[in-house]
């Protein structure tokens, strides 16, 4: 893959892309069959994704009509590769059996191996007979929502056709790797004013988030509207917190550290709870919630703002469900997309029905979502949120940092991209967006990693 790396570098054009050979073999982050009992027993604050994820050569697979080679210069860490490296809830080549089943495309999924990874930046190197809007040299993100349009359930709603499934998770050949194959219908422009790595985090998170706020498919926010996000300066939440003062509503951060409080203060979002400095404690044991510490955090929220929330932006799951549904307002939405505290989730009906609140489900978004969201990164109203950049080599360490809560915003995987800060074609675009917004999660964190 060197030479596509140097091509790319050198700013070769589409056809001199398309005319170089296809490698045999490239080198992949994966986890493998062999390995899905490694943690057995053990607690899964105890697992090490170090352990389980691998770096290296795989061979290249054949490609679909409908799906394009994919040089990938940049990917990033989500917490389904954290999920997929600790082999929970399930070990994911369950999924691959079930794709490998389902067509004879799919079969190529079907191996011991599963290369992780749902975002994507970088250049198209080949396309398949079908592939009508993207040419070699074209320069890309992808985003993770891999489905069949040839379902007809897919066309109201890609995110409930039965065969919906998120690349990199449920499929093989994800992006954490110098090379990938990704479904025509997952391509967007890379923002031309984005290094490649600024470029790669966005995708899954702030899609997700976009869909759970703002898509008519889940919350709707409006003007106005006063949005409680958990985990703000996280990877779903930092754009969760910025689609919130774009659209002109009022964030109530909930982060657990003083110099995530400050980075959200930077951002703009004034109302910020602390949950470790103020100590709340939904749970007083593994199975009883205390509501006397709902009603501390829901007093807490009217002393912020005034008001209840109309919306509240949930993923932490078990541990905070009942605080959510109890500090939404008369009417309003719990919109929730995951549940990272465990989903076995516990909450007081009563609260619910009688003030006739509603729990809304919401999971990545479809092509037009995706598509919307991207737009707005590329106008510059929404900003990328990565914090921290780690090489191909370190995945297991970045996973590992994702999983024990220790990053802000994203981190960002370098693959073929061979420092930071390249891939940037409009700098006069950069320059009138700001380097302070487009590189304020990074200027934090060198900020904390020098003091
Ligand atoms: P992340 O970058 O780790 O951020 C999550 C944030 O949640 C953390 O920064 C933490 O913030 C907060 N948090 C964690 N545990 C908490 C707890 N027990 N109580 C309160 N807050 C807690 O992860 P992410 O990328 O935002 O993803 C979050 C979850 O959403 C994961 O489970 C992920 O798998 C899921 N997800 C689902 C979709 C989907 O399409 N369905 C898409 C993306 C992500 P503080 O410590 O600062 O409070």
């Amino acid at each position: 893959m060197q030479d596509y790396a140097d091509a790319i570098a050198n700013g070769a054009s589409g056809e001199e892309i398309v005319a170089l050979p296809l490698p045999e073999s490239f080198r992949a982050a994966y986890v493998r069959r062999e390995d899905v009992g490694m943690f057995e027993g053990m607690d899964s604050a105890d697992k090490d994704p170090r352990e389980s994820l691998h770096i290296g050569e795989v061979a290249t697979p054949e490609l679909a009509p409908d799906e394009v080679y994919m040089a990938v210069m940049a990917s990033s860490i989500n917490f389904n590769t954290v999920w997929t490296s600790i082999f929970e809830p399930l070990p994911t080549f369950g999924f691959l059996d079930r794709l490998g089943r389902e067509s004879s495309w799919g079969k190529r999924h079907d191996l011991d191996y599963h290369i992780v990874g749902s975002d994507a930046s970088g250049v198209i190197i080949k396309t398949g007979s079908a592939v009508r809007n993207w040419k070699p040299g074209d320069h890309v993100v992808a985003h993770c929502n891999y489905v069949d349009d040839q379902d007809p359930a897919a066309h109201n709603d890609s995110m409930k056709a039965a065969n919906q499934r998120i690349w990199g998770f449920e499929t093989n050949f994800g992006g954490l790797a110098d090379l990938s194959i990704v479904k025509a219908n997952q391509l967007m422009p890379k923002p031309s004013h984005l290094s490649w790595e600024e470029a790669a985090v966005n995708a899954l998170c702030a899609s997700t988030s976009y869909r759970m706020l703002v898509s008519n498919n889940a919350a709707r926010m409006k003007q106005g509207d006063i949005v409680l996000i958990w985990g703000a300066t996280g990877g779903l939440g930092g754009y969760a917190t910025q689609l919130v003062l774009n659209g002109g509503g009022t964030p109530i951060g909930v982060v657990s550290s003083q110099d995530k409080a400050e980075l959200l203060n930077e951002m703009g979002c004034h109302a910020v709870i602390d949950r470790k400095a103020e100590d709340f404690r939904f749970w007083s044991d593994a199975t009883t919630q205390d509501e006397t510490e709902w009603r501390r955090f829901g007093k807490r929220i009217r002393d912020l703002v005034g008001e209840d929330p109309d919306i509240i932006f949930e993923h932490p799951g078990r541990q905070t469900m009942g605080a959510s549904v109890f500090a939404a307002k008369r009417g309003g939405v719990i919109v929730t997309c995951a549940a990272t505290s465990g989903y076995m989730i516990e909450y007081d009906n009563r609260h619910l029905w009688m003030k006739l609140k509603q729990i809304v489900s919401s999971h990545f978004a479809n092509y037009a979502e995706a598509y919307a969201m991207n737009r707005l990164i590329d106008r510059g109203q929404i900003h990328p949120i990565l914090s921290g950049v780690f090489s191909l080599e370190e995945t297991g360490e970045a996973a590992l940092q994702v999983h024990k809560n220790l990053h802000e915003g994203k981190l960002g995987v370098l693959c073929l991209a061979p420092e930071e800060g390249m891939g940037i074609t409009d700098p006069e675009k950069r320059e009138r967006i700001g380097e302070e917004n487009i590189s304020r999660f990074r200027n934090h964190q060198r900020k904390l990693e020098t003091a």
